[in-house]
């Protein structure tokens, strides 16, 4: 039987419909609700974020049901009970994150957190559960911290990760792929099989021409063309944008190359962004609005959609521990 971690219990990978594999509720900088110029009140969170994942559900509805993935993490502004609510509101099964989008986004608390400390923290979120919210976390987030490289505490976290992803079976996704091959080389060290991992944000403006695609494909790795919506044609852009064709043809070359079953795609939008203005215009819906729309355009045919957003994702959330049973594939065999 598959199990998935969602907010509001194990469901089987079967009930996931349309996955969108990376996008927040609401993330911002810890301490961001510290600034009384974007204190936000429950409700007014509720009321912007309430009618876009009612949408996401409606959109979904020819793929069943609607699954959304929460990426922010710990210390981020990630916030359980909220999310359960959400859900039970909405019907969109929503999967919440352990991990740190970042070494340089952990609260000072964790900075010298030790990789079997942190390997407790993660395995303890997926198999126990987050505070007493009684819900379980259903991925692993890590990421490389600003300036392209990854720093010390980036890397204890990738190492935890890739542990408590073999002990819980959760699988890992990336903020950023680039400076990959020290990620490659941990999850190489501790045996950790790279098809349960997805590197993000492969497709944003700011990391072309930094990300090695061809030692992530050779490894097995997932690609995630997660930054679907930033686009440079909206009114306020953010940096990280890229034409809209640009990403497209990029992404159009992955498929007509036959790496379907490598690629993952998403938005990365805010529900409802905390302690920043976010990027108007943009919100998960984009996948049906446009994006689908523009490859369905380019001939991209049901088939090759649905493995995207329904057969990929299934497998990729899919709990999948390796018992040290598990025979391993050793270099020289
Ligand atoms: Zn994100």
């Amino acid at each position: 039987m598959t199990r998935v971690n969602t907010v509001l219990g194990t469901i089987s990978a079967a009930e996931l419909g349309f996955v969108a594999i990376h996008e927040h509720i609401g993330y911002g900088m810890p301490g961001c609700e510290l600034d009384s110029r974007w204190w936000k009140t429950p409700e007014a969170r509720y009321e912007e974020t309430v009618p876009k994942l009612r949408l996401f559900r409606e959109n979904a509805r020819p793929w069943g049901a609607a699954t959304f993935v929460e990426a922010t993490g710990i210390c981020n502004g990630r916030d359980i009970d909220y999310y359960k609510s959400l859900s039970d509101k909405t019907g969109v099964h929503i999967v919440a994150s352990t991990g740190f989008v970042g070494g340089d986004t952990a609260l000072p608390f964790f900075e010298q957190a030790s990789v079997e400390y942190l390997t407790d923290q993660f395995v303890h979120e997926i198999t126990v559960g987050i505070g007493k919210s009684g819900a379980k976390a259903g991925i692993i987030k890590v990421g490389v911290s600003r300036g392209f490289k990854m720093k010390a505490l980036d890397k204890r976290i990738y190492r935890a990760a890739a542990r408590a992803s073999r002990i819980s079976g959760a699988p890992i996704f990336t903020h950023l792929s680039v400076d990959s091959q020290p990620a490659l080389d941990i999850f190489a060290e501790e045996g950790l099989p790279c098809h349960r991992v997805l590197f993000g944000h492969a497709d944003d403006g700011v990391s072309q021409g930094k990300i090695n695609e061809q030692a992530l494909l050779a490894s097995g790795a997932r690609i995630g063309f997660d930054t679907f919506g930033y686009d440079l044609e909206l009114p306020d852009p953010p940096f990280w944008g890229r034409h809209r064709q640009e990403r497209l043809q990029h992404f159009l070359r992955f498929l007509r190359e036959g790496r379907v079953h490598q690629i993952l795609a998403s938005a990365d939008a805010n529900c409802s962004p905390l302690g920043w203005p976010g990027v108007k215009g943009h919100t998960v819906n984009y996948l049906f609005e446009q994006l689908i729309p523009d490859l369905q355009a380019e001939g991209i045919g049901a088939e090759t959609i649905d493995k995207l957003f329904i057969r990929n994702t299934a497998e990729f959330l899919t709990l999948q521990p390796f018992s040290d049973a598990t025979p391993q594939p050793h270099p020289g065999v």
